[in-house]
């Protein structure tokens, strides 16, 4: 399309998402106000959403600085999250302004893949097994297949879980610094059609749910999912009894008896304070896929006394962000993530080591105020 058409295009976009509004004003009497208020062309949205009718709009701040000694993040950084939970920004911002006092802390990714998880019918297990050596004997088919479907897509392996006719194949593949989820499902419906046209089976679900997408899921604490990250902080005796009035032993004991030992009676996947509290502000705040809020939640938070200083970590298995892709080119977000230097190509993992530390500096201050007791207090005071 010339720039004429697409201009004229885009005018369209915009006119749609405003006689819709209207209509639907119409059909239920609400007045629909706020959101039609944006300053951008509907049409910058259009693959992002049907039937447009305006924007919402969640308050936006930011926490920090905060200093992340990564092996992408490095320096210090005004992290933005989008929230609508007072009292959530200055907790964390609390808990940067510790990681900041204790020299930043550490942070690194340790595995960086996406899932898609197809599922086959088959004859049986003999049948199976003949498809798991059909694929194992045509890697390079199997890749040229991915190829065509993606530039920044590679197929680094497929995990086969055979159980009667069914065939279940966890398809992992580095995505560049995209999140991943629609490349990973073009692609692994190509690499489909392909096993099925040379062994008979048949794909029911490019998607069989052992990928697993934005469902708690022990397969992804444990094997990851995106990005596994892992973020450490070692805090002075003196930095946590002037900033979080309390002492490393009893954090150490909150975290054991709460996020440990709560979470597992519990039956929790995620054994943290409020993980997904900083994830999914940060998602929303940077054009990230909310709805993966859920695998972000399978933090573990671990913390010690080390001599007489606090050792804190956070281990999150499954962090699916992208610096490209999705909601990030959104104006809005695109200026979030341009607020921590992350905006294109380059910068997925950059951007998870940001979300990790950001998790850990939550943690801290939370797991620092139930140990001082002071949880209630700054909700009913910032909150409320
Ligand atoms: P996408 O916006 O669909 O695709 C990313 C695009 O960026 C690709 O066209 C890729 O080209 C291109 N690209 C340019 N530079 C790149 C770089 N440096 N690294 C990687 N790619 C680069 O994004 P996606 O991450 O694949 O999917 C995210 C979207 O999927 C979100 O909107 C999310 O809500 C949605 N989603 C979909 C499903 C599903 O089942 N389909 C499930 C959950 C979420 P090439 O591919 O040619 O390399």
């Amino acid at each position: 399309m010339d720039i004429e058409a697409a201009l004229k295009n885009r005018g369209k976009e915009q006119k749609d998402a405003d006689e819709r509004r209207r209509a639907a004003e119409e059909y239920t009497g609400a007045k629909l106000d706020a959101v039609s208020s944006y300053p951008f062309d509907a049409s910058a949205a259009s693959t992002n959403v049907e039937n447009m009718i305006g924007v919402i709009q969640v308050p936006l701040g930011y926490a920090g600085p905060v200093t992340i000694n990564g092996d992408h993040a490095k320096g210090s950084f005004l992290v933005p999250m989008a929230t609508t939970e007072g009292a959530l920004i200055a907790s964390v911002s609390r808990g940067m302004s510790v990681i900041n006092a204790a020299g930043g802390a550490r942070v690194k990714v340790l595995s960086d893949a996406m899932t898609r998880a197809p599922v086959l019918r088959v004859d049986g297990i003999d049948h199976a097994q003949k498809v798991i050596d059909w694929i194992t004997e045509h890697t390079e088919e199997i890749d040229a297949a991915v190829v065509s479907t993606t530039k920044h897509g590679q197929l680094m392996e497929i995990e086969v879980f055979p159980a009667g006719r069914d065939l279940h194949l966890r398809m992992s593949y580095r995505t560049g610094d995209a999140m991943g989820m629609n490349m990973c499902t073009i692609a692994s419906e190509a690499v489909c059609r392909l096993i099925c046209e040379n062994t008979g089976a048949v794909l029911v679900s490019v998607s069989g749910n052992m990928c697993t997408d934005k469902k708690p899921a022990a397969i992804n604490a444990i094997r990851g999912r995106g990005k596994t990250v892992v973020a450490e902080v070692r805090v002075p005796k003196d930095v946590v009894e002037k900033k979080l009035h309390c002492t490393a032993a009893l954090m150490a004991e909150v975290n054991t008896r709460k996020n440990l030992i709560g979470s597992s009676l519990a039956g929790s996947l995620g054994c943290n304070a409020h993980a997904a509290n900083m994830v999914a502000a940060l998602y929303i705040a940077t054009g990230q896929d909310p709805a993966q809020v859920v695998e972000g939640s399978l933090t573990l938070t671990t913390c010690e006394v080390d001599g007489d200083d606090l050792y804190m970590a956070v281990r999150m298995p499954a962090v699916e962000v992208g610096s490209v892709g999705g909601g990030t080119k959104l104006p809005a977000q695109s200026e979030a993530l341009a607020l921590i230097g992350c905006n294109g190509s380059g910068n997925a993992r950059k951007l998870a080591e940001i979300v990790a530390v950001t998790v850990l500096a939550g943690e801290l201050s939370t797991v620092g105020a139930q140990a001082a007791g002071h949880l209630g207090k700054a909700h009913s005071q910032l909150g409320r």
